[in-house]
């Protein structure tokens, strides 16, 4: 049996080999900056690290994230992201882009360490179309009069939590795609949630849309057939990364709220998100297509649970990227968090006390991408 020196010897040990992971290692692949999953486990303190078959799984105490070569996803606390590039098989381990650490997986899992997060004032929801512009429709509606709907019920809630809201309509108007951009481009401390409903076939679930980062293909097929299929820079891309922590805010809290199928986070250039100067997501809340969601969606009680997981998600978002250690417990910050069983704030709970300096900080190199 080891002697309490020998303990003590075998702590310390462990604790240098994690702070002495301080830099990223770069691998470079398909011109690509790369690093190795091992790797990303270092840098976030995942204690748990496996690799069967091309498969990664990182684990802590709170935190779990997956992801298998090959693919272009990557599962942070069970929620679904869209990678912008590949998971390639590396000679010793699987590799995740550098854009995709800084883009998808920082910002994700440490929303507090986002840049200029501001408390938020404002928010602006966009209820899709209106006028004669029906959007999708069933036998049992329009998407312009579900997506109205959805934004009233949230509103009254956002309402409620004391948060300032405003539309882009109110009624059953056409409001262009630019005017709804320029318009939420008017407010300061601001979120934009554009809430639409889905169209194809028999397929089911929720998708949420973040723009994608300059120099990332888009997600979405119509967008690769237009003049946005060039993956520049747009207004947008300032607000990258409280775009994607907004995104994940979004579609974790409709998971959670309606227990719908993860279609995942994705990126597209759509216009509303390309133009909005404030973090920004669309978040398609299932397909009018399909006999059971579109039935489902026509429900008012339904409607009213999209409005409460999209009021839930502007809370959420608040709170994480708003999250300060200092001045407060932990477990005070646990208990001002509302439960839920997939969400972004879940790391929070899970915080571990600041670290030294050096392995707080990003590398240059994952961070050349902002
Ligand atoms: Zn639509």
């Amino acid at each position: 049996m080891p002697s309490g020196k020998t303990l003590i010897l075998v702590f310390i040990l462990i604790g240098a080999a994690v702070f002495a992971a301080t830099d990223w290692n770069v691998i470079k692949q398909q011109n690509r900056d790369y690093v190795t999953f091992s790797n990303v486990a270092h840098f976030y303190q995942f204690p748990e690290y496996t690799r069967v078959s091309h498969t990664v799984s990182l684990r802590s105490q709170r935190r779990g994230m997956r992801a298998e070569a090959g693919k272009s996803e990557l599962y942070i606390n069970g929620v679904r992201f869209f990678t912008d590039f590949p998971i390639l098989s590396g000679p010793n381990d699987e590799l995740i882009s550098a854009m995709d650490v800084a883009k998808i997986i920082e910002p994700v899992i440490r929303p507090n360490k986002i840049k200029n997060a501001h408390k938020i004032d404002n928010v602006i929801l966009d209820p899709g179309h209106g006028g004669a512009d029906n959007g999708a429709s069933n036998r049992w509606g329009n998407e312009k009069s579900f997506t109205l709907d959805v934004a009233n019920y949230a509103r009254q809630q956002l309402i409620a939590a004391g948060y300032k809201v405003e539309m882009t309509r109110t009624s059953d108007k056409y409001v262009s795609l630019e005017d709804r951009a320029s318009f939420a481009n008017k407010f300061q401390n601001a979120v934009f949630i554009s809430i639409h409903f889905n169209w194809s076939g028999n397929a089911e679930g929720v998708e949420t849309y973040s723009l994608a980062p300059a120099g990332v293909v888009s997600n979405a097929v119509l967008d690769r057939e237009t003049a946005f299929a060039n993956t520049g820079w747009c207004p947008g891309n300032a607000e990258d990364e409280k775009n994607i922590a907004l995104a994940a805010a979004v579609h974790a809290s409709v998971l959670t709220k309606l227990s719908m199928f993860d279609r995942g986070v994705k990126h597209s250039r759509f216009s509303v998100l390309r133009n909005s100067k404030i973090p920004s997501v669309l978040v398609e809340c299932g397909f009018l297509s399909s006999a059971g969601e579109g039935q489902r969606i026509a429900t008012p009680l339904y409607r009213q649970q999209l409005g409460l997981a999209i009021a839930q998600a502007v809370k959420n978002y608040d709170a994480a990227v708003n999250f300060r250690a200092e001045g407060g417990t932990f477990a005070s910050a646990r208990t001002s968090l509302p439960p839920h069983s997939r969400s972004i704030t879940e790391p929070l709970s899970a915080y571990v006390p600041p670290a030294p300096a050096q392995i707080e900080k990003p590398s240059i190199s994952i961070n050349a991408g902002e």
